[in-house]
């Protein structure tokens, strides 16, 4: 008999088929018993009608404990009333594996108690949906780039010296010198463009983030591109089209996780449309004032300012122009004035904060030098970055997305912890 995974029952519609599953949950009467089954590609409803089995398999689809894994065998049959459309006619049940007292019930749990159990927590439903929307990102990413000519690059996650700010970075040691956990690959990345033009990675960051926010993992996951031969603006117009087709490939491609999330999706759908709007850092400063936030120019935005600025707009917004001192060394200074940078930050509808921040880099020797010391930092540690602005440097700029405050996002999550599988946090590394 054919063994099918429960994503594919539609094509098995009228065959006999073995199925194996984990029960999600169970429910019956005298005569009938509904199984929910979940075998990690979907969740299913299985059948047993006490008329059409032996009583033994009827007594024992009675009998089964949430999270016990089993064989079953029946037809698969369409169904309207189902919320899948199809479902199991369980004809056979055979038991893997008893679970016994499985700790999450369909009850309410606390947070620290999902998060103690996080490796059980993952089997639920929401759960499940959170992680295919965050597979779907990572797909759709080296999608959108492999089809504009992007080369995926990987920089070092040890490194020996700190690309930005030095108070969150992780210390180690390599053999017997000092080494860090990397923080962002972009110097590499910067690298990577001069020799290959247009490149993007995607791997894990490590910020020993001291404050408990809802938007801060210590460990997440960033998506770098950097491009030679382009400016600021441009780097923009990358951004939006990039963000606007992670949303569309969710829409497509995950409706029934986004269903199972009660996400908005016309609401997402007007995260499609382009461009998105761009005001300036004064502009932002200005609007906070008048609206009694206690900012003064020169200050970086916290959660709340920036979930106000956003609240004016149906899309996400870039920031564009933040002071110098705030940014990292590598910014490149607006042409027209020393105080402010080439940057951008774009901020998430609906309270979600920050999702990139991305600049164009200084590509002038004997500034970026300058930027370096100025940075109080070792210019010996930087003379290969130097050598790029030595031996051909060209205007070239990049940016990060934080995949988990992306996922959160989309998924209309409330906090980041569930946008990662194990999440490290300020206080927790367990499990
Ligand atoms: P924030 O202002 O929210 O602390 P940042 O400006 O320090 O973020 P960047 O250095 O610009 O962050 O990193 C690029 C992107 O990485 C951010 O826009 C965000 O999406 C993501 N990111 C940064 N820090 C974290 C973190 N601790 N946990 C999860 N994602 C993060
Ligand atoms: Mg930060
Ligand atoms: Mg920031
Ligand atoms: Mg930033």
């Amino acid at each position: 008999m054919k063994k099918i995974q429960i994503i594919d029952s539609k094509k098995h519609v009228g065959e006999r088929v073995t199925i194996g599953a984990w029960i999600a949950n169970k429910r019956s009467s005298g005569k009938i018993a509904f199984l929910s089954l979940r075998d990690g590609s979907a969740f299913f409803q299985g059948v047993v009608v006490k008329s059409e089995v032996d009583e033994k398999v009827f007594d024992q689809a009675k009998s089964l404990n949430q999270e016990s894994s089993v064989w079953v065998v029946g037809t698969i049959q369409e169904d309207s009333r189902s919320k899948f459309g199809y479902e199991i006619h369980i004809e056979d049940i055979e038991l893997i594996s008893e679970a016994i007292d499985y700790p999450i019930t369909p009850k309410e749990h606390g947070t620290e108690f999902l998060m103690d159990n996080r490796h059980l927590w993952l089997r639920s439903s929401k759960q499940h949906a959170i992680m295919q929307i965050r597979n779907e990102i990572i797909r759709a990413t080296y999608e959108f780039y492999n089809n504009k000519g992007f080369v995926k690059i990987d920089p070092p996650i040890l490194t020996g010296n700190a690309a930005e700010n030095t108070t969150e970075l992780f210390q180690t040691r390599y053999f017997d010198r000092d080494a860090f956990l990397s923080q962002s690959g972009q110097l590499y990345m910067e690298a990577a463009a001069s020799a290959l033009g247009r490149v993007f990675s995607f791997g894990p960051t490590f910020r020993a983030e001291k404050s408990k926010t809802r938007r801060h993992l210590i460990e997440f996951w960033m998506m770098e591109p950097e491009m030679a031969f382009m400016n600021h603006d441009e780097s923009l117009e990358i951004q939006e089209q990039y963000v606007a087709y992670l949303v569309e490939s969710v829409l497509k491609n995950c409706d029934h996780a986004l269903d199972i999330l009660e996400r908005d999706k016309e609401l997402l759908k007007k995260y499609t449309e382009l461009p998105y709007p761009r005001i300036s850092y004064d502009e932002a400063v200005e609007m906070l004032q008048k609206n009694d936030f206690d900012v003064t120019w020169g200050e970086d935005f916290g959660s709340p300012e920036e979930t106000f600025i956003a609240k004016h707009y149906d899309k996400p917004v870039f920031i564009v122009n933040y002071p110098k001192a705030i940014k990292p060394f590598y910014m490149k200074k607006h042409p027209e004035r020393e105080d402010v940078v080439l940057c951008a930050d774009m901020i998430a509808p609906e309270g979600y904060g920050e999702i990139i921040g991305g600049s164009e880099r200084e590509d002038d020797y004997e500034t970026l030098r300058k930027e370096i010391i100025d940075f109080g930092l070792n210019v010996d540690d930087y003379e290969w970055y130097l050598d790029l602005r030595r031996y051909g440097s060209v205007p070239h700029s990049g940016f990060g997305l934080g995949l988990e405050r992306m996922v959160t996002w989309i998924s209309g999550t409330e906090h980041i912890r569930e946008a990662i599988p194990f999440p490290r946090l300020l206080n927790r590394i367990y499990p």
